[in-house]
């Protein structure tokens, strides 16, 4: 069996976000409007696909990078009518599980921004935007509840701009907004698409509402001048003043080129609650995001000799896959999910594991979709699946042709921030309890288990406080073991210090000259769920959070 759909057509995508800006929401809309669920769940009442795991239930927020596959024939644009396959890679926003959103833009290839369009950028948004920044990861913007009271599409833009040192490009204009919002105008095109109730956009483009021309035109000019400094035949057409000659494919490929060379960002609106925008995303993500093969080659070593290696994303070249998480499943046991990068992978397969130095055989594999998995028997350059019953591999680890070896850039994890004890609450559990401990660390890179050499305590280390309030019931839930915990520790506070020094010191600059803060105080461990808190003594005042878990 051959590949399905030419890697050109893929499109490997994480959707980030501030928490409530509608991620979950947007997720699960564009899963409906890609056929593969078919009814729209209410977000927090449990039924939300995307939310594997109990802990997610309960909480309302989405803490594994789940990957889904969906298909998507775009309406418009330089790829109208051909099927694209769409692989989504779940990024939460909580603060504490930035180490997931860490691992999920290393195995993405191109991302989605969504804000709450009446908030603009806030400040979780701007922590994953500086990962995907570290990452070089091409994104759109996507600003959502554009139904809300108080939505702002101008205001989002400047805040783009302005907080996130980004070059936002808008190719829609809403028409209306909140309760008024009623269509969108496509720039490129200069149609108007009013929506049909809450089913969507329509296909055919009309007029432009005269009251809104002018503000079009104006748009659609700061468009063609962006789209003139990445592209040839848009520069001509502009400095000969013949803009009226400017097609909308023309400019849709300039975009396309402009993002993927990380100059510009595409805004798109909408609300995904109502279904509004949210084909014209998904035909955004497929005219603007970049394919698999449009980037760069993996890189890694050889290993024995550490000589640089590439793998080009192409079928022809010997495999190589990157295992970016592990998840444990009560029905069929250990999950190992891969990005592959190059080459086909087929069950029954030898793979070397290079980082372990062992021969693995692949047992089944398989794509996961909202509501099914899809059990294949090859997956091939570009994919991202799902492969079982693999033993002894951790997250991070390559998989490879054993002919051809090669180590990929590990991932790369911060350290951990806060710390607490645990022991088991009888003699009979502790057994149960290290084996469950040992299982979760296996998953969570950023979760360490430790024994302190002075106490004999068992120790757990991680990214914040809910992080490990979470471990600690999943120990309950998942393997039947009731701990009881001490009180949560800041671990690795001076190195933590200096390094939010740096970083928090980097940010004030960028914001303006002399903003920064000559001392951050002390570090104490702060209310339930935010961990650190860190003092700035020059200016006063707490320094923000989110500059804590940006850190390395
Ligand atoms: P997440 O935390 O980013 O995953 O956000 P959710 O998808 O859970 O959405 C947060 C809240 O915003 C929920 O109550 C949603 O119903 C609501 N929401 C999501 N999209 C929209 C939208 O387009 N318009 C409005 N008015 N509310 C929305």
């Amino acid at each position: 069996m051959s590949r399905t759909t030419r890697i050109e057509r893929y499109r490997n995508i994480g959707i980030m976000a501030h928490i409530d800006a509608g991620k979950t929401t947007l997720t699960e809309r564009i899963l409906f409007f890609t056929g593969r669920i078919h009814t729209v769940g209410e977000v927090h009442d449990g039924a939300t696909e995307m939310d594997w795991m109990e802990q997610e239930k309960k909480r309302g927020i989405t803490i594994t990078s789940a990957a889904t596959t969906a298909s998507w024939k775009p309406m418009r644009g330089p790829f109208a009518g051909l099927p694209h396959r769409i692989n989504i890679l779940d990024t939460p926003g909580h603060v504490d599980f930035t180490i997931e959103v860490e691992r999920s833009l290393r195995v993405l290839d191109g991302a989605v921004a969504v804000f709450d369009a009446s908030q603009g950028v806030e400040p979780q948004s701007e922590t994953v935007w500086h990962q995907a920044n570290r990452h070089g990861v091409p994104r759109i913007a996507f600003l959502n509840k554009m139904d809300k009271v108080g939505a702002d599409f101008a205001m989002c833009v400047r805040s783009i701009r302005q907080r996130l040192d980004a070059n936002p490009v808008p190719v829609q204009l809403p028409i209306g907004a909140g309760p008024e919002f009623t269509g969108l105008i496509d720039l490129p095109r200069m149609k108007a698409f009013l929506f049909d109730g809450e089913r969507g956009e329509p296909a055919e483009g009309q007029e432009i509402p005269a009251h809104l021309r002018a503000e079009a035109e104006a748009l659609r000019l700061r468009l063609i001048e962006a789209c003139a400094e990445v592209d040839g035949t848009v520069l001509q057409k502009y400095v000969e003043g013949r803009l009226a000659d400017i097609t909308a494919e023309e400019l849709e490929r300039a975009l396309r080129a402009g993002t993927l060379q990380r100059q510009l960002v595409p805004v798109l609106c909408g609300a995904a609650f109502k279904n509004k925008g949210v084909r014209m995303l998904l035909d955004g993500i497929i005219n603007y995001l970049p394919a698999p093969s449009d980037l760069p080659a993996a890189r890694g070593e050889t290993p024995g000799t550490r000589e640089p290696a590439t793998r080009a994303a192409s079928d022809e070249e010997p495999l190589c896959a990157l295992v970016f998480k592990l998840m444990h499943d009560k029905a069929v046991g250990s999950i190992v999910f891969l990005r592959v990068y190059s080459g086909t992978l087929r069950t029954g397969m030898a793979v070397l594991n290079t980082r372990q130095e062992r021969r693995e055989r692949v047992g089944r594999l398989m794509f996961m979709h909202a509501n099914k998995r899809e059990e294949v028997d090859e997956v091939h350059a570009g994919d991202i699946c799902a492969a079982l019953n693999l033993r002894g591999v951790r997250t991070g680890d390559t998989l490879c042709a054993p002919e051809a070896p090669v180590l990929l850039e590990a991932l790369r994890f911060p350290e951990p921030v806060v710390q607490l004890a645990i022991e088991a609450r009888s003699r009979a559990e502790q057994q149960k309890m290290e084996d469950g401990l040992a299982r979760l660390a296996a998953e969570d890179p950023s979760l360490r288990v430790e024994v302190d050499p002075e106490t004999g305590q068992q120790l757990l280390s991680g990214m914040g406080e809910l992080h490990l309030e979470i471990i600690v019931d999943r120990l309950r839930t998942e393997y039947g073991v009731e701990a009881s915990v001490g009180q949560p520790r800041v671990a690795y506070r001076e190195t933590l210090r200096q390094k939010v020094r740096q970083e928090y010191r980097h940010v004030r600059q960028t914001g303006g000259p002399g903003q920064f803060a000559h001392v951050v105080m002390e570090v104490a461990p702060a209310p339930r769920g935010s961990g650190l808190v860190f003092v700035d003594e020059t200016h006063g005042g707490v320094i923000p959070r989110e500059f804590i878990p940006a850190i390395e």
